[in-house]
């Protein structure tokens, strides 16, 4: 399987972090190994002194799909979670000042945690889906699918043109504003529509 992630879907944060608004969704991936093993603590890497949660809604591809059109594109995801897309912001800066690919800020082990999944069909509200992230107890990120800039569909659409999408691969949605740092100790917990799909810690 691989995991793709969407940057830049929230206006307030590509303001946050000083961003250009993108005419397209903007993507790229990280590899199975990237991928936390349930159940375990995310190990704080040693290369990295700003190691920053974004907490994102992410989509399990369910059908797999080539240039799949954004009227079809909902057939193609079953279920939906909270996930960090963990970012080490320092070397993320390094490799963007420099034009470089971001994967050794973006694709390194352990820095795509998932919860635990919930049907589409279960959700309460589909059209606007509630989620967000406590560290250590108090609320550091919330967000509404409504503030996407680009949906699920379009999303699904335009990687396809370009990835042949698989049955079980993750999308990572993109993070609403309130990035921040992570610590070796913090715990994190993660809400979908108020109901906690994972807790985990940093070590
Ligand atoms: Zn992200």
């Amino acid at each position: 399987m691989k995991i793709i992630c969407v940057g830049r879907n929230y206006l307030a944060h590509i303001k946050e972090l000083d961003n250009d608004l993108p005419a397209e969704p903007l993507f790229f991936m990280k590899p199975d190994t990237a991928l936390l093993p349930e159940g375990e603590a995310f190990p704080y890497p040693g290369f990295s002194n700003e190691i920053h949660y974004e907490t994102e809604l992410v989509l399990r591809i369910c059908k797999s799909g080539h240039n799949i059109e954004e009227a079809e594109a909902a057939g193609h995801y079953d279920a939906i979670t909270v996930g960090i897309d963990f970012t080490a912001r320092d070397l993320q800066n390094q490799c963007k000042a420099k034009g470089h690919p971001w994967e050794k800020a973006k694709a390194f082990d352990g820095s795509a945690v998932v919860g635990k999944f919930k049907e589409i069909s279960a959700l309460q509200n589909a059209t606007n889906i509630a989620f967000g992230m406590k560290l250590n107890g108090e609320w550091a990120q919330q967000g509404h699918s409504r503030d996407m800039i680009f949906s699920f569909n379009r999303i699904i659409a335009h990687i396809s043109r370009f990835v042949t999408l698989k049955e079980g691969d993750f999308i990572f949605t993109g993070t609403p504003q309130g990035v921040g740092a992570v610590r070796p100790g913090d715990v994190l917990e993660l809400f979908l529509e108020g109901e906690r799909v994972l807790r985990f810690g940093v070590k």
